[in-house]
């Protein structure tokens, strides 16, 4: 008897449920950071906090943007995606990270 691979049908699922198809390890320590704060505080685009898919970048009071890094698709939009190329941006630990549990 054949066993079917079973897929997330793409076209009904929403963005919350296709992340939950991403297995997470928590390497222990964020992979991400900012350079420079003050960059952070002068920005007004907040161009990371609006190009991440995960929700990992988020807005903070003082301009300084938090970052859930746990939850990191390893895309490397918000690196490229800030204009003043202030994104620190590493792969997690050999073996940390995120796995798609659907290959
Ligand atoms: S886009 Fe760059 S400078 Fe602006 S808040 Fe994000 S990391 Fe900081
Ligand atoms: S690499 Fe992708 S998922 Fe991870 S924080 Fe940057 S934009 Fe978000």
């Amino acid at each position: 008897m054949s066993v079917q691979p079973q897929t997330p049908d793409l076209d009904n699922d929403s963005m919350e449920d296709r992340l939950y198809t991403v297995k997470y390890e928590d390497p222990g320590d964020s992979h991400l950071d900012v350079k420079v704060e003050d960059v952070c505080m002068q920005c007004e685009t907040n161009d990371c906090v609006r190009v991440c898919p995960a929700n990992v970048w988020r807005e903070g009071d003082d301009g300084v943007p938090h970052i859930a890094y746990e939850n990191c698709l390893e895309c490397s939009s918000c690196r490229f995606a800030c204009e003043y190329d202030n994104v620190v941006w590493t792969y997690p630990e050999r073996g940390a990270g995120m796995t798609f549990k659907h290959g």
